[in-house]
């Protein structure tokens, strides 16, 4: 299979003031298209920042991102933008869903920025797919943490994206909630062949994952195939 993620002597600095924060150093990985892999490491690591950048939702300060052989640091901001709408789904730990908006609205709204026909019925199915076709005229306040990260996982989906970047997917939910929504990303995984890529604390997800990168201080530290 090819690769569809690789990262050449990626480097992150943070401006602070006026010291510098370097948060990741010298990263090198690639990533086979259509394999899971999960990113563990202490808090602070440089994990969400990673997979921040893998995702063309921030910029490397050095190296290369490369994302279908498209290099993400020599893009524009609206040639960034519709790479990731093109091929790319994220999910957030906080859910991030938009708080004036029903869960249908949420759904709807990747879907029409991408010019989509029948958007209304895509996204139903969408949320159907999630087990949430009666939920739609729901606001996120009126949902549970595990309905609106499958809401949120319903609206990631929608662009039928490459690669799905899952940043503490299941942290917010409780053991049971989080089983489901792993099977959801799974699920994803098997039947479309999506990139799975996950942040997570939770060991026992990673081991679910074909291959586990730990990081700790902006560094990797082991690279490793699961059994
Ligand atoms: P992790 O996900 O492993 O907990 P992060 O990538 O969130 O780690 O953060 C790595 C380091 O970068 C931390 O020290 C954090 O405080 C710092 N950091 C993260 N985002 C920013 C930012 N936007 N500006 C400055 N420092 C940041």
């Amino acid at each position: 299979m090819a690769n569809i993620l690789h990262l050449h002597q990626v480097g992150k600095v943070y401006r602070s003031g006026n010291r510098d924060l370097k948060v990741l150093d010298d990263v090198n990985f690639s990533v086979e298209a259509g394999s899971t892999l999960s990113i563990v490491g202490p808090s602070g690591s440089g994990k969400t920042t990673l997979l921040g950048l893998c995702a063309g939702l921030d910029r490397a300060s050095s190296g290369q991102v490369e994302l279908n052989g498209i290099g993400l640091n020599q893009l524009n901001e609206d040639e960034l933008a519709s790479v990731r709408n093109r091929y790319i789904g994220f999910i957030f730990q906080n859910f991030q869903l938009m708080p004036t908006l029903t869960a249908l609205e949420n759904v709807m709204v990747p879907l029409e920025l991408r010019g989509e026909k029948n958007v209304r019925s895509r996204a139903l199915d969408l949320l159907d797919k999630v087990g949430l076709a009666d939920r739609g005229h729901h606001y996120p306040t009126q949902l549970s943490g595990g309905e609106q990260q499958r809401v949120s996982l319903a609206r990631a989906f929608s662009n039928q994206p490459q690669i799905l970047f899952a940043d503490e997917p299941t942290g917010n939910l409780d053991a049971e909630t989080g089983v489901k929504v792993e099977k959801l990303l799974f699920d994803l995984n098997k039947e479309s062949g999506t990139t799975l890529i996950l942040v997570t604390h939770n060991l026992e997800l990673a081991a679910k994952t074909q291959r586990i990168i730990r990081i700790k201080g902006g560094k990797i530290l082991s690279d490793t195939l699961t059994a």
